[in-house]
This record gives C-alpha cells, structure tokens and sequence, in this order.
C-alpha cells in the first residue's frame, strides 16, 4: 500500500479501535500503517501497550476512545461484549458524536446487529455489520474478506478504510446481512475443518505419508484455504490459537440458531456443531479450531 501524502493524512478519519485481540490488534496496526489516526481501548494493558508501540494511542476507556472519533471500529468476541460496549452510559451510543459511524466487525448473532443499528440511528450514529474472514494471518496480512450489511453510502465511506484491512470487500444486504453470511463462512469452515481432520486420522492411520498426500490433495478439488493455512496446525498438532474452539462453538451457534428460524435444515452443520461443544467440553475451548483433529482422534482411538 501507498504511503499517504500529508494532505491525505489530513482528510483520513479518526478512528477508535475497541478490541485489541488476536484480530483486532494487527488490524488497528494496518489502519497506522496506512495513515490513520487510532485510538484504542481493550482490556489487556499489553495489548494498549502493543497499539501504542505501533503508533497509536492508548485510551483508558471505551468512552475517552470514541468521544472524538469520526468512525469507531469493535473487534470483541461476541453479542454480550458488542452490547456492553454499545450501551449504558459508558458506552459508545452515549459517549461518540452524532453523525459517527459506527463499523462492528465482531462476529455476532444478525439479530443483535439489526437492534444495534436501530438504536443507533435514534443518536445519529450510523452502524455497519462488517464480520470477516481470513483468521490472524488474514488479519496480519491485510487479505481478511469482510462481509457487510448496512446502507450503501455508509459502505462506500467505509471502503477506503476497508482496503486497509481486506482483499474482499462486499456489500451483502441491509443491516445484520453480513452477520448471515459470516454465520455461514462458519459452517463452511467448519464443515472443512472437520474433513480435513478425519481424512488426516484416516491416512495416518493408512500408513500414508501425511505431507505427501495434503500436498496432493490441496492441489485438487479437494483443496482449501482451511487445508492451505492448517496444514502445519495439522502435522505438528500446534493447537495455538489462532481462532479458539470457544469462538467456533459460538458461531455454530449462531448459525444454528439463525437456520432454524428460517426454516433451513444444516444436518451435516449440526454434527459438526456437537463435535465442537465436545471438544469444548473436554476443555479444549482455549485451543485452535484446528484441534478438531483431537476430536477425530479421540473417536478413533488414536493418541491425543
Ligand atoms: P480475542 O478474544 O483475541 O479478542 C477480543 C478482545 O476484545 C480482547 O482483547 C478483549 O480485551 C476485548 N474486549 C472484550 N470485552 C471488552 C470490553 N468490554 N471492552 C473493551 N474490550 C473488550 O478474540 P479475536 O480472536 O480477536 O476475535 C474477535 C472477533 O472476531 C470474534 O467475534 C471472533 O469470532 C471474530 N473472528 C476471529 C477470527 C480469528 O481467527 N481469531 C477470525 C475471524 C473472526
């Protein structure tokens, strides 16, 4: 990306970044890299630190974050956080400007997003769901796919900041329409990883050489971003997170949830959905969805 001239620097809006995780950390860093002016709030010290570091500032509250902020961005885990962030008088409905916009880029149910925008608009504060896809080294690398639901002219004021952080960038429908196609980006990943694992326990327990046969298999129709991007997670059973088991079992939620209510029926999503709850039960939540393959293992007797 081109660095931006002075007076560019000078039109950019201010943003305010809540939510320094895994994701929301080296995305903040890639809105500096390109010439924007962050202030963020999280609630890990070394994560305000990290942002400081980086070139941004470090806010002692959401409150102080966004009370200057032309557009404020969330990366939190899920529904509960995004409303208390969003509500009560500390938070963000009471503490930015009116004529804000507001981008949530959490991933959460489509239902709290639609709610979000319509008490937002009652402030004048205009919201866009914008959940992504791509996992940390997505977010790392600025090629995350961002699905947004909102209006049309907040999107296409968005966009410039969206180029900073993404390679896909689109416009799926009215408010909370990004969340639907995040919830299915889930179950296909999921679904995926499932497979992968299985086929993983299957040709080791073959006898195959498991490099040699993902190498092959990925260069075919059975390849995938998800084989691309876990494989090592595969071979060397490196769990790190990564994107945790906790936040898939409440994605797999949320899809189930939304399915239901519109009548679809995601038979082989459902079992995959209790094969992450197990996993999580056995506590393993912390862990990688990748370690899925622990699941398998279990199931087949092999060593975990
Ligand atoms: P994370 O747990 O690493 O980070 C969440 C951050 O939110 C933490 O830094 C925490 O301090 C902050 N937070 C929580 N409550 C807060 C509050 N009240 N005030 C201020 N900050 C608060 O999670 P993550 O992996 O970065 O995921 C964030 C979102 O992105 C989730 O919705 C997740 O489903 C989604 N997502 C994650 C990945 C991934 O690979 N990790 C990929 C795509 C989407």
């Amino acid at each position: 990306m081109s660095t931006p001239t002075d007076s560019s620097r000078r039109e950019l809006p201010k943003i305010a970044w809540i939510g320094l995780g895994i994701m929301g950390s080296p995305m903040a860093e890639n809105l500096i890299k390109a010439g924007y002016d962050v202030t963020g709030f999280t609630l890990e010290q070394d994560k305000l630190d990290r942002l400081a570091a980086a070139g941004g500032r470090a806010a002692g509250s959401v409150a102080e974050a966004v009370r200057d902020a032309d557009v404020v961005i969330t990366m939190v885990p899920a529904s509960p956080q995004v409303e208390a962030i969003a509500y009560g008088p500390d938070g963000i409905l009471e503490n930015a400007r009116s004529g804000a916009l507001l981008i949530d880029m959490s991933s959460i149910t489509p239902q709290t997003s639609v709610d979000l925008a319509a008490r937002a608009r009652d402030k004048g504060i205009r919201v866009l769901d914008a959940p992504v896809s791509g996992g940390e080294a997505g977010a790392i690398e600025a090629v995350l796919s961002i699905m947004v639901g909102g209006e049309r002219a907040d999107f296409e004021e968005a966009e410039p900041l969206f180029e900073a952080l993404g390679k896909t960038i689109v416009l799926c429908g009215p408010h909370g329409s990004g969340q639907t196609v995040k919830a299915a980006n889930q179950l296909i990943v999921a679904v995926n990883i499932q497979a992968c694992a299985e086929a993983v326990v299957f040709l080791e327990k073959s006898g195959v050489d498991l490099r040699a046969a993902l190498d092959v298999l990925n260069g075919g129709l059975a390849g995938s971003t998800v084989l691309t991007r876990k494989r090592d997670n595969f071979l060397r059973r490196d769990f790190k997170p990564g994107f945790r088991i906790d936040l898939h079992h409440k994605d797999m939620g949320i899809v189930t949830d939304a399915a239901r209510s519109v009548g679809a029926a995601l038979p082989v999503g459902a079992v995959v959905a209790q094969l992450v709850a197990s996993l999580r039960a056995q506590g393993d939540g912390g862990l990688d969805h990748s370690a899925l393959l622990r699941a398998v293992e279990r199931l087949s007797g092999a060593q975990v």
